[in-house]
Formats: structure tokens, C-alpha cells, sequence
């Protein structure tokens, strides 16, 4: 099936990356469609992570590019740089301010999206408070946190911390949202309840690249699936037709029912 929707929002090209002698990314080549959420699945080790961490300038790929918003991500730019172009991620270690509560957790990625930390201005953040508040208590209360939102966020469980860092991602209104196993860690509820979040993001036509081994999270929002196996993409499909590749049955799933 051809997709009318051909705008890209992310184009990865011919992009290399290796650690000493091991080549962890071989020639990746990955459009992701505006509005559409792309699941990247893969045994442990495949370089889905690193995949993701080229695009946020955390590591620098040996060759090729990563083009959003008109930019090469790779070409000098800075993590905090790629941010304010409109790109957040939910990585494996949730980077969170453990010693602030869960909704001041929340509001602060806002001010620093919106003015950049050097730019604070008190006016606007009194005008402001009360509103960035109310938004950030109604995501809190999607993942079911609310009840915790005075508490300091350090005290989280590793799956409640991993939803606190999605809230603070969703209150940027980020272009694309990367997630690297958000679900990692956490309850079947809780996985439930996350999946709602992101599909309701979905509809507000958030683009979102998603990596996650829990299968019924993949195929419960994912449009297109890229199948990485030992640094290379070796499927790239709808995800009814992932599930019956041959070579991804062997590669990754083995015998395993999806
Ligand atoms: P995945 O996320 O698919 O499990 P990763 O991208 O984390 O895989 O890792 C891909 C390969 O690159 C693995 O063999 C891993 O050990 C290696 N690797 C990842 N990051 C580094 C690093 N910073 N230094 C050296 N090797 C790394
Ligand atoms: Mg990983």
C-alpha cells in the first residue's frame, strides 16, 4: 500500500557508526513520514540505541547524515540545539531532577524549551505558571501520576520515573519524539495506560520513533517497522507484513508468536 502522506519529517542516510573494531551502525538509511509512528525492533545489541543517539548528537556517526527541519543533525549541532528545533527523547536511563517534585519535574523542560534556561524571565513565568501547571498535571494524570505531583521525583520507581520523563518530553509539543523502550520496567497497567498517552498524541499528528521489544506495544501503534539486526536494517515494512517476514521470524523473533 502506498502512503499518500510522503512529507518526511526525518531522513537518515548512508549513516556509519564504530565502536573500536565493532561496526554497531552499517549503512542505515531510514525515512520516518510526518505524523506517522516507526517502530524500530531488534534483538539486544542490534544498535537500535545507538541508532537514536546519532539523531540527538549524543554520538557522532562516522559518516552520513540525519536531516530534519531542513538540518543536518550531525553536522555540529548540539543535543540542547536539536531540542529546540522540536526533537525529545525518552532514553533507556530516564534523566530526570531527582530532588524536585514530579510536577516542577513536569513545568521546567517548558520554560527551558520555550526561553532556553539563560532567557528566564519572571513576568512570564508568573503569567505563565498557572496555565503550564494545569498542563502538566493533566499529563501527569494521563500516566497516572497525578497522585504523586508534590512528591520528589527521585523517589520514583524505575517505570514510574520512565513516565515522568515522557510527561516532561509531551509538555515541549516536541515536532519528534523519540522513545527508546518507554514501557521498559513497567506494569501491564501501566504499559496500557502509556499506550493510550501515545496514541492520543498521535492524533494530535506528533511524529514518533519508537523502539520496543514488548510486541504488543510495536504493533499496537506502530504505522512502519524497521527490523536492525547486527547494525543493519534488514526488513522495513507494515507491521502485518513484519509479522509474517521470513527473515525477520529468524532473525529476531525466532519461533516466538507475534
Ligand atoms: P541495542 O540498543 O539495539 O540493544 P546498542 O545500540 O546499545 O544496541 O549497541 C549496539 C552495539 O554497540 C553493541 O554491541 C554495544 O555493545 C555497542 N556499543 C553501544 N554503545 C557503545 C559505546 N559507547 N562504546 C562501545 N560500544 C558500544
Ligand atoms: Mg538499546
Amino acid at each position: 500500500m502506498s502512503d499518500s502522506n510522503d512529507n518526511y519529517v526525518l531522513e537518515i542516510s548512508g549513516v556509519n557508526k564504530t565502536f573500536g573494531g565493532l561496526k554497531a551502525l552499517s549503512g542505515i538509511n531510514l525515512k520516518v513520514r510526518e505524523g506517522s509512528t516507526h517502530a524500530i525492533i531488534g534483538p539486544n545489541g542490534a544498535g537500535k540505541s545507538t541508532l537514536l543517539n546519532t539523531c540527538i548528537a549524543k554520538l557522532v556517526p562516522d559518516s552520513g547524515s540525519i536531516i530534519f527541519a531542513g538540518r543536518d543533525l550531525t553536522d555540529g549541532m548540539t543535543p540542547h540545539g536539536i531540542n529546540q528545533l522540536g526533537v525529545s527523547r525518552v532514553f533507556q536511563t530516564p534523566e530526570i531532577f531527582p530532588e524536585l517534585s514530579l510536577l516542577h519535574n513536569v513545568m521546567i523542560p517548558a520554560f527551558a524549551k520555550r526561553d532556553g534556561f539563560f532567557k528566564f524571565n519572571l513576568f512570564e513565568w508568573l503569567r505563565d505558571e498557572k496555565q503550564l501547571e494545569g498542563e502538566a498535571m493533566h499529563y501527569l494524570d494521563n500516566l497516572g501520576l497525578s497522585g504523586s505531583a508534590e512528591v520528589h521525583a527521585g523517589s520514583l520507581s524505575r517505570g514510574d520515573k520512565r513516565r515522568l520523563e515522557l510527561a516532561m518530553c509531551l509538555i515541549q509539543h516536541p515536532k519528534l519524539l523519540l522513545l527508546d523502550e518507554p514501557t521498559a520496567g513497567m506494569s501491564r497497567h501501566d504499559t496500557n495506560r502509556t499506550i493510550d498517552l501515545l496514541k492520543e498524541i498521535k492524533e494530535g499528528g506528533m511524529t514518533k520513533i519508537i523502539i520496543e521489544h514488548d510486541m504488543h506495544v510495536v504493533f499496537s501503534l506502530a504505522d512502519r517497522i524497521s527490523v536492525l539486526a547486527q547494525g543493519a536494517i534488514i526488513a522495513e515494512d507494515e507491521p502485518e507484513a513484519i509479522k509474517g517476514h521470513p527473515r525477520v521470524r529468524e532473525a529476531y523473533l525466532g519461533s516466538a508468536e507475534i
